[in-house]
């Protein structure tokens, strides 16, 4: 046996112990049921985490703050059945979710949390009969009190579990990164809320304290919206113990509390759904922002790939011209001063040629190489030249004339630069197909930028045919293509890129005249970049 099993043990029991000892409130006649029983969702974290064999553990706590919190003087026998039985079947229940619904122990589905209180309904139903029917077997309860003592056992039960196991659970796989300030702040305006609405509920005299229950709602499910799971279990616990402190100062009897606890009970299983369903919803999410940079990298090399031709012919003319330079400066070295000083210029030369040669690589480079996004500021003036320097070769190729037209002045804006230049590059190259296949006369692209607002608007324009008509209905879903070779993917990806800037990007028009699509992007990066 080593020393942390022991540790786990010896501090299970004393949590157990003195969880029984302050729930032990309000209970009912002279049955030890309470209507908050959070030992219960003690029991269930410890076996969910820990392995059904830890049954033995449950059974000797159960017993022992029987000893220590009531007095035990007659009952030892009934108290221990009813110890093994609480044992037994919360052992069974986590055996169950452990072994054959592949539950998960973090709750980061909401499957997992509709496993988790379905089976602790059916579980504590089975703990609360088997509990009053032994004492009403002992002769401590009368028979016809066996149905409302069940009932109230098994709200405490359900109570206690749909407030304290996922508290366990999710606060010990998935706390998530340190809180920004804002969060924080946040936070303790939504305790706030929840302290509030408490004190709406039963401060006010003489007021129907169970309609005004329903306030609660609002502070419990803008946490669980907000803060996922891991709200939800923390607005949980806070809720509950307010609860608690309010009954024990307006002094309710325990018939009423017992009331309250199931309207909590209720409230509790609302948030905890809730909380799941978003946590889930913003990890998907995620992933998918995550598949998408994937395939943005994917289409930039297939672009890439198709520009390296045209790129290639490119690179070949500076280092030509660099060759040419260099033999030039061969020859006239060492012949008389006058040629040392052109021999110079002709080096000089060549060293811009090959630092060209070296730009054009350099962009091309980046374009291709990152996957992960950096924002950081950048001009859009700059932004529009590297995507046209890289489309530039391919249009001249093709004859078709390239032209920008930006402000220099315009502020910077908050982007990761390779992404956009593939939005610029797609749109660009989009173009130069469209006014290639259609063999247009004088073809032109015309890329602009300017302020509007917080934003500022890019526009891509060609005096192409125009986007044929069963395209433009599905103009950005994936596959819809009207080239042979296409992929139909392009604007898809265009859309993504810019959307998850926080921007916006749309056709502007599209007629026989030509077509141009335009995209905003904020100066300062939002919360979706
Ligand atoms: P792909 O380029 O692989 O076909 P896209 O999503 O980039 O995929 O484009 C979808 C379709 O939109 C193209 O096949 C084309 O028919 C049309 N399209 C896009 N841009 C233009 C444009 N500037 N002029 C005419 N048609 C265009």
């Amino acid at each position: 046996m080593n020393f942390r099993a022991v540790g786990t043990a010896a501090a299970f029991l004393a949590v157990y112990v003195l969880l029984d000892r302050i729930s032990f409130i309000h209970q009912f006649s002279t049955l030890s049921i309470t209507p908050w029983n959070p030992p219960a969702g003690l029991v269930l974290a410890l076996l969910l985490i820990r392995g059904p064999g830890h049954a033995p553990l449950v059974f000797l706590a159960a017993l022992l703050a029987d000893m220590l919190v009531r007095d035990l003087s007659g009952t030892l026998l009934p108290s221990s059945l009813t110890a093994l039985s609480l044992a037994v079947v919360y052992a069974g229940q986590s055996h169950i979710l452990r072994r054959h619904v592949r539950f998960d122990c973090g709750l980061s589905r909401l499957r997992d949390v509709v496993w988790l209180t379905s089976s602790s309904a059916v579980a504590s139903l089975a703990v609360g009969a088997l509990y009053v029917g032994i004492f009403a077997w002992a002769g401590q309860v009368s028979w016809d009190r066996l149905i409302p003592a069940a009932t109230r056992y098994w709200i405490g039960d359900m109570i206690g579990i749909a407030v304290v196991t996922p508290l366990i659970l999710v606060l010990r796989t998935g706390w998530p990164g340190r809180p920004t300030p804002r969060d924080v702040a946040l936070a303790l305006l939504q305790g706030g809320a929840i302290a509030l609405a408490l004190l709406l509920v039963f401060g006010l005299r003489n007021a129907d304290e169970f309609r005004l229950f329903y306030l609660l709602f609002l502070p419990l499910i803008w946490v669980a919206a907000r803060f996922g799971i891991v709200g939800a279990v923390l607005a949980n616990l806070l809720a509950q113990i307010g609860l608690i402190i309010a009954f024990q100062t307006v002094g309710h009897e325990s018939t009423t509390v017992t009331a309250f606890q199931l309207l909590m009970l209720v409230l509790a299983v609302a948030t905890l759904v809730l909380g799941a369903a978003v946590s889930e919803g913003r990890r998907s999410a995620a992933a998918l922002q995550a598949r998408q940079v994937e395939l943005a990298h994917i289409s930039r090399l297939s672009t890439a790939g198709e520009m390296a031709a045209a790129l290639a012919h490119e690179l070949n003319q500076p280092l030509l011209a660099t060759m040419a330079f260099v033999r030039a400066a061969q020859r006239l070295t060492g012949g008389d001063p006058a040629d040392r000083a052109k021999a110079r210029a002709a080096m000089d030369r060549a060293v811009g040629e090959a630092q060209r040669a070296g730009d054009i690589i350099k962009s091309l480079r980046q374009f291709i190489g990152r996957d992960h996004l950096v924002h950081e500021p950048t001009a859009p003036a700059a932004l529009v030249a590297d995507a046209l320097a890289l489309a530039a070769p391919e249009a001249r190729r093709q004859g078709i004339h390239l032209q920008a037209a930006i402000d220099r002045s315009l502020p910077d804006i908050q982007v990761d630069r390779v992404q956009i230049q593939q939005v610029l590059v797609n749109l660009v190259r989009n173009a130069m197909d469209a006014l290639n296949a259609a063999g247009t006369q004088a073809p032109a692209v015309a890329v602009s930028a300017w302020q509007d607002g917080a934003d500022v608007v890019f526009a891509v324009a060609d005096n192409g045919p125009g986007i044929p008509e069963d395209v433009t209905g599905r103009l950005f879903e994936p596959f819809n293509t009207s080239k042979p070779e296409g992929m139909g993917l392009g604007l898809s990806i265009c859309r993504t890129l810019v959307e998850a800037h926080g921007g916006r990007l749309w056709l502007d028009r599209s007629e026989a005249a030509g077509t141009a699509f335009h995209f905003r992007l904020p100066l300062a990066p939002t919360e979706t970049a």
